[in-house]
């Protein structure tokens, strides 16, 4: 059977009984400035909920393949501000979305040229809360040339910048974005610096911008390396993201880092800054985020359709198994 499943009080109910990391955090509200959705599935929404994700900002990205068309990237850009902010509505979670083009295809100079002409079209768009994920991947000149003609749009829409910051390399690429911003004559407190570590940190805060850090299993940063990171720092500019995509990656990494925070002692409100305000007052200079709307989400009506689609599917149960609140 598809699409036509009735939804019932019973698809609303958690998959499993309540992890001790949920304890942690009851009652407290997240907000994830960097996750994938569109790679994951609707039970991680689910499972956000539960977990008190009020609210997530879906960057633009490399989808794991390159694409071969605009046709490609116009529907990407379209599915974020439509189906998926609809996804998400359905399980109570408010969806905003950064645009741009990535700095992997921005390599492919033919593609990337009709991608800038396409741009405009979206970014003014509700619910887009900046031009993002965008900088540097491998450091070439295409990557430089895109990244800056994405600043001055950023600048002419009056927009916040989601920086992705290079895995190789990272600490030349990270000074060579915050240069390269300055130099367009941004304002470092409408720049998110993502993907910091502790090689990093240090120079974002003393520049102005914001430090955003990615929890992401094996790759970039463990949550036990982030509770230090919080102890040694301060709240101040900080943020955390899961960056959930394709990859094995975690989209309760913010509330479970959450959870860990407060076992180790650190501050509340420190917490909730890191964890919720910090990013919604760095995102919320794009005149888009409206704090009432986190609570009118919770209203969930899936009988609701996009287009003539829903979210449910004949009540499938998928497993959930990633449940401990530390993340190597
Ligand atoms: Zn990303």
């Amino acid at each position: 059977m598809c699409c036509s499943h009735e939804l019932t009080e019973k698809n609303l109910q958690p998959l499993t009984v309540n992890p001790a990391f949920l304890e942690r955090i009851k009652g407290m509200r997240f907000f994830d400035p960097h996750i994938h959705m569109t790679s994951r599935t609707t039970d991680d929404y689910q499972a956000m909920a539960d977990a008190g994700i009020a609210a997530i900002i879906e960057p633009s990205f490399w989808l794991g393949q390159p694409r071969t068309g605009i046709d490609t990237f116009r529907d990407y850009f379209n599915s974020l501000i439509g189906w998926e902010r609809f996804r998400a509505s359905q399980f109570g979670i408010k969806h905003y979305t950064t645009i741009g083009l990535n700095s992997k295809e921005a390599n492919n100079e033919k593609l990337a040229e009709a991608v800038m002409e396409i741009l405009p079209l979206f970014v003014y768009k509700e619910g887009v809360v900046g031009i993002g994920e965008i900088g540097f991947d491998d450091q070439t000149p295409a990557e430089e040339k895109y990244y800056r003609a994405q600043l001055e749009l950023a600048k002419e829409a009056g927009l916040p910048v989601q920086i992705h910051t290079p895995h190789r390399d990272k600490k030349k690429g990270t000074q060579r974005s915050m240069d390269i911003a300055i130099e367009h004559g941004l304002d470092p407190r409408m720049v998110i610096v993502d993907h910091n570590n502790e090689e990093t940190v240090q120079e974002v805060l003393d520049r102005g911008f914001w430090a955003a850090f990615t929890i992401y299993p094996f790759t970039k940063m463990g949550n036990e390396r982030m509770v230090e990171v919080v102890k040694q720092y301060g709240s101040e500019r900080i943020m955390i993201n899961s960056a959930a995509d394709w990859g094995i990656s975690d989209p309760l990494a913010v509330p479970k880092t959450a959870a860990l925070m407060h076992e180790s002692g650190i501050d509340l409100n420190d917490i909730h800054l890191v964890t919720f305000r910090n990013a919604i007052s760095a995102f919320a200079q794009s005149g888009q985020i409206n704090e009432s709307d986190f609570e009118a989400v919770k209203e969930i009506d899936q009988s609701l359709k996009f287009n003539g689609s829903t979210v449910l599917r004949g009540g499938q149960q998928p497993r959930r198994d990633n449940l401990s609140n530390i993340i190597k």
